[in-house]
């Protein structure tokens, strides 16, 4: 049995109650976040339950042409109204640079490839974060009512610290 065996086997029981049908598309706390894929952070970290929050998620917790896509729809049609942007300790696009991980990815798989063009590798988290912040503020389908704060989640002691948008 593989893993997804297993994840459709839980489904057929979890589809006997299916306890979360009563919730909307619509964020409950009008919240979105958008964070690193980490498994180490989840919506327990942040105290919030299924339902209240839009939780958008690339390696890293990047603003991409993708992630910005999500959360544009997210405000401006399924009605959040406070972004926020984690990054976090030891995050896997830390610990190399654009050129050594294509290269590395090229190696292993013996071949080129145009797509990604970028992985958005960085060494400075708190810079990270907020350049981040820089791309959503400056956006101008992003009204200035939304608000926009961004934190690092320190996967060591489970606090997030805010990065103050500069
Ligand atoms: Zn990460």
């Amino acid at each position: 049995m593989t893993v997804i065996d297993e994840v459709l086997a839980a489904n057929e029981i979890y589809a006997r109650t299916h306890e979360l049908r009563a919730l909307t598309p619509r964020p409950i706390r009008k919240l979105a976040i958008l964070t690193c894929m980490d498994t180490r952070l989840s919506i327990r970290t942040l105290g919030l339950k299924t339902g209240d929050a839009h939780i958008i998620r690339n390696a890293g917790g990047i603003v991409t042409d993708d992630s910005l896509r999500s959360l544009i729809v997210s405000h401006h049609l399924l009605g959040t109204e406070e972004f926020m942007v984690i990054n976090h300790t030891d995050c896997g696009l830390m610990r190399t640079s654009e050129q050594d991980l294509r290269t590395r990815i090229q190696n292993r798989t013996g071949t080129a490839a145009v797509s990604p063009s970028f992985f958005y590798a960085f060494q400075n988290i708190e810079e990270n974060v907020r350049h981040q912040l820089q791309k959503l503020h400056t956006h101008p389908w992003i009204p200035k009512s939304v608000a926009i704060r961004g934190f690092v989640y320190d996967v060591t002691s489970g606090q997030l610290r805010e990065v103050k948008h500069s």
